[in-house]
């Protein structure tokens, strides 16, 4: 703990000088933190092929191209974020003039998961570097290899004092949550999540929390089936469905359900094709560690249990880490792999026979990260995003709305609390301090000042009618 304050304490040290760092000064870190990225992308495969066996490509589509995206998208609008924005006065404030002041919060926590090690961590630092804080970056203790390369790319790219990585596990992690912290930006599950928000009370240290649940996606009778398949078959078993934008279940109207199953089951075989379980090199990725293989083997064996049929996959390699991706059909609503978040290649394709069954049944919890809607007909969608609520929407695709940069991500109550991404992120990042300059010597608010009689009443009465 003695060495965390202190480094704690050399980061305070750093504070203002980062945080009065101009556009340009912050663009240059930027982009230095893109060229080791892009300098170091064989060493991160090689991490993350050994910290679950994910593959290059999918190191580069989900890891490294998303951060690169998000540090382009802040280098190009920066100095128009950190402008201070000019806003109106009410009449009677004639003679001032005000302004937002974007200023960095100061030393800020970032925490990060196993299952996009390098985007959860990297992601939010770049709002972070954008917005002029000192960071702390805690990755998660699941993937010891990329947080050791990450640990080299940041040594190189920032000075030691500025952001530093701490590498551990919960204690680590709980002993760094003490720190009296200006911003604890926290990605994972909602378990830890209460944690955090907890431990930033004692600190009345602002949060972002990026959580998780359970996400659906609902098919509609009108929706194309086989791009939607594809989609769904794509958005859940990229990273082997362990991201907290895969869709967790399908509600499928029951008209199409089969249909819709059958092209699920194809889509998965053109997608594996290079993958099967004991592949030297599979397209798909593992499964984090053994108890997340038994959390989920057991889940499908619950499933199974309470009547659900495998339509597709199923099998496990213990050896390889991997598992089949699998969709279940007849899957019981008490089943585990519909009451707890799935995070695992696992798609249990749910019927229903109208649409506000469909909603009654998603809407039963918090609402998600992410709600998915297959069709081709508008007034269903709108239909559909009325009766629900959740953190994102897409139509006709799945997990895209992540890799836009203009679009605010995050979830509502247990699947998060606030936003991160492109100008989101850097609010997340900055205080917003509201500055009001008075330029009048007699400004016409010393109306208002006591004593109080006749003319006074008289003007709050005008005041009231005339003045909004
Ligand atoms: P986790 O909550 O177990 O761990 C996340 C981080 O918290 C790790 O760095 C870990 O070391 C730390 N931690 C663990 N226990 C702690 C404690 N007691 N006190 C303080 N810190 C602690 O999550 P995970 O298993 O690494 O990731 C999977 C979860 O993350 C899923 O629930 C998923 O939905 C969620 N997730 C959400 C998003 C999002 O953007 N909303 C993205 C990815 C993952």
């Amino acid at each position: 703990m003695e060495e965390l304050r202190a480094l704690f304490a050399r980061l305070r040290l750093k504070e203002q000088a980062v945080a009065q760092s101009n556009a340009a000064t912050r663009k240059n870190k930027l982009l230095k933190l893109q060229q080791e990225l892009l300098d170091r992308r064989e060493e991160l495969h090689e991490a993350m092929r050994q910290d679950f066996g994910k593959c290059a490509e999918e190191v580069d589509l989900t890891e490294v191209v998303p951060v690169i995206l998000e540090i382009r998208h802040a280098i190009r609008n920066l100095d128009r974020w950190m402008r201070p924005a000019k806003v109106r006065m009410p009449l009677p404030l004639i003679g001032t003039a005000s302004e937002i002041h974007h200023e960095a919060k100061g030393v800020v926590l970032i925490v990060s998961p196993w299952n996009f090690p390098i985007l959860l961590t990297l992601g939010p630092l770049v709002s972070a570097v954008a917005a002029g804080n000192c960071a702390i970056l805690k990755p998660s203790e699941q993937t010891p290899n990329s947080a050791d390369c990450m640990e080299r790319l940041i040594h190189d790219v920032f000075d030691e004092d500025e952001v530093a990585v701490v590498k551990g596990g919960p204690q680590t992690a709980s002993s760094l949550l003490t720190l009296p912290l200006d911003h604890i930006f926290f990605t994972g599950s909602t378990r830890v999540g209460r944690i955090v928000m907890e431990a930033a009370a004692a600190n009345m240290t602002s949060i972002t929390l990026e959580l998780g649940g359970k996400s659906p996606a609902f098919v509609t009778d009108s929706a194309d089936i086989e791009s939607s398949a594809n989609a769904i078959a794509w958005g859940k078993f990229t990273n082997a469905g362990q991201a907290c934008v895969a869709p967790d279940y399908v509600l499928a109207d029951k008209r199409i359900a089969d249909e819709l199953v059958a092209a699920l089951c194809a889509a998965l075989a053109r997608l594996t094709v290079n993958s099967d379980l004991q592949t030297a090199r599979p397209d798909m990725a593992g499964i984090i560690n053994d108890s997340h293989m038994d959390r989920l083997e057991s889940m499908i064996q619950d499933a199974v249990k309470r009547g659900a049929t495998i339509a597709h996959g199923g099998n496990a390699d213990h050896t390889s880490t991997r598992l089949e991706p699998t969709v279940l059909t007849g899957v019981d609503l008490e089943s585990r792999v519909m009451q707890e978040e799935i995070f695992g290649p696992l798609l249990p394709v749910i019927t229903y026979e109208r649409l506000e069954q469909a909603l009654d049944f998603s809407n039963r919890v918090d609402p998600p990260l992410a709600l998915y809607i297959f069709t081709d007909e508008t007034k269903v969608a709108d239909r559909i995003m009325s009766r629900s609520k959740s953190g994102g929407v897409v139509i006709n695709d799945v997990g895209i709305h992540f890799a836009n940069p203009h679009l605010p991500f995050g979830g509502i109550k247990s699947s998060g609390i606030g936003r991160s991404h492109g100008h989101a992120g850097f609010l997340a990042f900055s205080n917003q301090r509201s500055v009001m300059r008075q330029r009048l010597r007699r400004p016409p608010t010393r109306a208002f000042y006591p004593p109080y009689g006749e003319t006074t009443r008289k003007l709050i009465d005008w005041f009231l009618r005339f003045v909004g």
